[in-house]
């Protein structure tokens, strides 16, 4: 067997394979004379890298149990212009996560909250901050299960370790206090050391109904809202939009000439 063929099962061997599909060029480039051994061998491994660093990106994406995955490029903020780009742009640099800032979407179904928080926590998660996405009131069934079985504070930790942590949907469907006391110790735990993403239909001034007293509410929004970017949507729905457009395009199919 000769080195050529070594050197290939050896790749193989030790899952190098952009090397390897890349070898021939880079070597028919040196035996050209256009490229140095030097330049050649570092832009092999560079190859690697950057496929590995791919593949980290995208185990952290996959982890971090997003809905689906849209980005900012394909929210439309023409549709939308009651929204600043600018900052939204702004918090896609991630200072947000750096300076352990909150976000928090308010706004009536259908305005592009749940996009918005997915968008930002997909370049978090890029970024290879932990990220995770859930619902409110999946995070507050798992809770309280937890709470049943004595192993509430575990769990609470499990959640508060989160570099970025988005809660989607507060305040769809109202919680008894108990269950508000827990979420009120896992926004503590995280006050001032990590990012929470939140986004809800509730104006602030409504948060009194979701959890019960307007005190434990008061005292959850003094925490999310200290060190917060406040992106308040007041605009039509998408989903609407896309109803109407259906429908318009189907009733144009009935229309005889
Ligand atoms: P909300 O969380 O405010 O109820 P979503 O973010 O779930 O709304 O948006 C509903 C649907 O409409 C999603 O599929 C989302 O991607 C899409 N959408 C909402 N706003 C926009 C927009 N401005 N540009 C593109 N898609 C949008
Ligand atoms: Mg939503």
């Amino acid at each position: 067997m000769n080195n050529y063929i070594k050197l290939q099962n050896n790749l193989d061997e030790l899952n190098l394979l952009n090397i390897k599909n890349n070898i021939d060029k880079y070597l028919d480039l040196i035996n050209m004379g256009e490229k140095s051994v030097i330049d050649a061998l570092y832009e092999l491994s560079e190859l690697e890298v950057k496929a590995k660093e791919k593949r980290a990106m995208n185990a952290c994406v996959k982890v971090a149990n997003f809905p689906f995955l849209k980005g900012i490029e394909d929210f439309d903020f023409e549709f939308q212009p009651g929204i600043n780009k600018q900052e939204i742009l702004d918090l896609k640099s991630l200072r947000f996560v750096e300076n352990n800032e909150n976000i928090l979407f308010v706004g009536t179904p259908g305005v592009g909250k749940t996009h918005l928080a997915v968008s930002l926590g997909i370049e978090c998660a890029k970024h290879r901050y932990s990220t995770y996405f859930i619902h409110f009131q999946d995070l507050m069934s798992q809770l309280k299960k937890a709470h049943k079985e004595n192993r509430l504070e575990t769990r609470l930790k499990h959640f508060a370790k989160y570099k970025v942590l988005i809660i989607d949907e507060i305040g769809y469907l109202p919680i008894d206090t108990d269950a508000s006391n827990i979420f009120f110790q896992l926004i503590s735990k995280r006050y001032e050391k990590h990012s929470t993403i939140i986004t809800t239909n509730m104006p602030f001034s409504e948060w009194g109904e979701i959890f019960g007293t307007p005190m434990l509410a008061q005292a959850i929004l003094d925490r999310l809202l200290h060190h917060s970017h406040i992106i308040s949507i007041k605009g039509e729905s998408y989903r609407l939009k896309e109803k109407m457009e259906f429908f318009a395009n189907s009733s144009s199919n009935f229309v005889r000439p």
